[in-house]
């Protein structure tokens, strides 16, 4: 893909490239090369650059350390079977980074630095994304607050990274998963739909409960009333209950805009399957697992794509899955995506950059 602006580059004079083992990659813990940085000050993007991954030195003041002043974003390139790398809707999280940043206080990022600060250490990088199948490069662009300041408000400079993981594939078993009742991801009024540090800070605690009792995930549900069902874990989720997709609406603050989530959408949509964005209450969940509606639930986004979901404990009652035939919709919309993604088939909405 074409690039217009000069960015300069430090390549490494040591890439760790050829120590790597990609047949044993653990999500998040291998990181490629280099990383693009670009940072804010005097109200404006300055001193864009590509040079080596290397540590950051910060101030001990450093706003963000105290007050979190932090936001990301996660997206994957992918390989098809020319050697190509193809980017995954890159155009939506760059403006679902700046609504984060709009919530949080902090500067937009204007499109051309996103878009061409990512293409271009995806060129350098090239090498790191994986030819496996169902292996993919994970992308992280994030911005954080670099004042060195302990008063309360929003920082006059910031830091925009991004920097990439070669990984393997997320959840490679279906999950097992908790409806929470006692604590909240989000409110409304809250940061729930913006992707900022805080939001996962506050989810560690219920989820590592949640694991010691047995579960992979929540079930979150809304903080007033805690009946209605809003993500998992980490990604949205969705119930096909007597035919119809359910999935919780994105216009009440609490839900992360989830891009896998719109790209499902849009693909049941063109296939007429129906679907219904509307709250799904803890107490239908019930009667749809006792009663045998529930076809299938998943969660979805960008790391798993799709994570089937087995058993479902709701009010200390656990209730097994009936498993996934190969023509479920969950199915049909993972090997749709993973089509698209790695250009093995139309893409048919325009989701995908070659570089
Ligand atoms: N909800 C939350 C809280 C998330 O962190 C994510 C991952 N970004 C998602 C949903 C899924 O979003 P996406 O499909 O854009 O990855």
């Amino acid at each position: 893909m074409k690039t217009s602006l000069a960015i300069p580059v430090e390549a490494t004079t040591s890439s760790r490239l050829p120590k790597t083992d990609f047949s044993n990659l653990v999500f998040g813990k291998t990181i490629s090369d280099h990383m693009f940085v670009a940072d804010y000050k005097n109200g404006e993007w300055t001193d864009l650059r590509i040079e080596p991954y290397a540590p950051l030195v910060l101030s001990p003041a450093n706003a963000t350390l105290h007050y979190g002043q932090s936001i990301f974003e996660g997206l994957k390139a992918y390989k098809n079977d020319k050697g190509e790398v193809l980017v995954f809707r890159a155009d939506a999280n760059w403006s679902r980074m700046n609504e984060s940043a709009e919530r949080m206080c902090m500067p937009a990022i204007p499109e051309d630095i996103f878009m061409e600060g990512m293409i271009q250490l995806l060129e350098l990088d090239k090498g790191w994304v994986p030819d496996a199948k169902g292996s993919s490069l994970y992308i992280r662009p994030f911005m954080f607050a670099t004042d060195d300041y302990i008063g309360v408000k929003p920082s006059d400079t910031y830091k925009f990274i991004i920097f990439t993981c070669p990984v393997g594939n997320y959840y490679s078993k279906p999950v097992s998963v908790k409806v929470e009742t006692q604590f909240t991801r989000a409110t409304e009024g809250g940061t729930g739909a913006a992707k900022t540090a805080g939001n996962y800070a506050a989810s560690l605690y219920p989820a590592q409960k949640a694991q010691k009792s047995g579960y992979d995930q929540l079930l979150w549900t809304d903080g007033k009333s805690h009946s209605k069902i809003e993500e998992s874990g980490t990604m949205n989720v969705m119930f096909k209950i007597n035919g119809t997709l359910i999935t919780a609406p994105i216009n009440s603050g609490t839900i992360l805009k989830g891009i896998t989530r719109n790209s499902v959408l849009q693909l049941a949509k063109d296939w007429g399957q129906p679907v219904e964005e509307r709250f799904l209450t803890v107490s239908e969940l019930e009667t749809a697992l006792k009663d045998g509606t529930l076809e299938e639930a998943f969660g979805t986004g960008t790391a798993a794509t799709i994570a089937h979901i087995e058993r479902i404990n709701v009010n200390g009652t656990d209730y097994i899955l009936p498993t996934k035939s190969s023509d479920a919709f969950s199915n049909k919309v993972l090997a749709e995506l993973d089509g698209i993604k790695y250009g093995t088939i139309a893409d048919p909405h325009d989701w995908i950059i070659k570089i």
